[in-house]
């Protein structure tokens, strides 16, 4: 219906508003109100961690008290027994799989095909570990023949459709993220990650944001976070210029008070680089954010 259609049914308004745009929102969580849940879990990509086997890397992790393990995705399956063995008995989880990146949004069917093959193997990989999700981005800058607009978005519902169904088939999630203008234009904001959730309308498809990406795109943390509500379902840990947080001018509470409103549980987790020994670092940059969680008050 167009502008000039709607205005002329405006008798019916009422009615016509709630057929258009009353679409559940079952993953709502996002009605303002303090949520005392909210809990700060701190962890890591394994490669940001520092130790000469994976058992090492976890063994720092729990000392700097870290709780989130986020592993990359080459060698999937066939490092699961190695992952396994690692956090066994240590209380780490696993929290995502990096990545099952595109592009996927691309007219070539068959390369497509192979597209979404290995993110619905690296989808079962994630079931198997427990993980919160697999990450994907749908669509890089310059990745050769994409679409754009409309038909991308369409054909990106499509995929998702798909990898959403063998998500809950076999218990893992798909964690679209938004990155900034720099690496994609085709996705940049969180609200628009999470309408994109709300139309693939499957309990296998859910979103995160990354707060180095966010302080380019976002104009606010807090509204950045609350638009995606229960749809956020990981996190990546940032500075601004992309190094630890705490080693430069990023501040986290605008952020951490959008993250207590939602009522988030899942974990945040260090994708950046670090200045200086990480060994020193990763524990001062966990003990700042736990400072800044506490100073978030979300009822401002
Ligand atoms: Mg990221």
């Amino acid at each position: 219906m167009d502008r000039r259609s709607f205005l002329k049914a405006s008798v019916a308004g009422l009615g016509l508003i709630a057929g258009l745009g009353g679409k559940a929102r079952p993953a709502d969580r996002t009605a303002g109100e303090r949520n005392p849940e909210a809990e700060l879990k701190l962890g890591s990509q394994e490669g940001r961690l520092p130790g000469g086997t994976l058992g090492e890397k976890v063994e720092n992790l729990v000392k700097y008290g870290g709780i989130g393990l986020e592993i990359g995705s080459g060698g999937l399956p066939g490092r699961i027994p190695e992952i396994r063995a690692a956090i066994r008995g240590t209380g780490v989880k696993i929290s995502a799989i990096c990545a099952a990146d595109g592009p996927y949004i691309i007219p070539d069917e068959a390369e497509r095909g192979r597209k979404i093959a290995g993110a619905k193997a690296l989808l079962s990989a994630a079931g198997e570990l427990g993980a919160t999700g697999v990450i994907m981005v749908p669509a890089f800058n310059g990745a050769g023949n994409q679409l754009t607009g409309l038909p991308a978005r369409d054909l990106l519902l499509r995929v998702l459709a798909e990898l959403g169904a063998h998500a809950v088939k076999v218990g893992g999630r798909m964690l679209i993220e938004p990155l900034n203008r720099d690496e994609a234009f085709f996705l940049r904001q969180l609200a628009d990650a999470a309408s994109i959730c709300r139309d693939a309308n499957s309990p296998g498809i859910a979103m995160m944001g990354d707060l180095y990406h966010m302080a380019i795109e976002e104009t606010s943390d807090t509204g950045a976070f609350i638009s995606a509500g229960g749809y956020l379902h990981h996190v990546h840990l940032a500075s601004r210029t992309r190094i630890l947080p705490g080693q430069d001018d990023r501040d986290f509470k605008d952020a951490f008070r959008g993250l207590k409103r939602i009522g988030y549980r899942d974990y945040c987790s260090l994708e950046c680089g670090c200045r200086g020994d990480p060994a020193v670092e990763i524990p001062k940059s966990f003990r700042f954010l736990e400072k800044q969680w506490k100073e978030a008050d979300d009822r401002a």
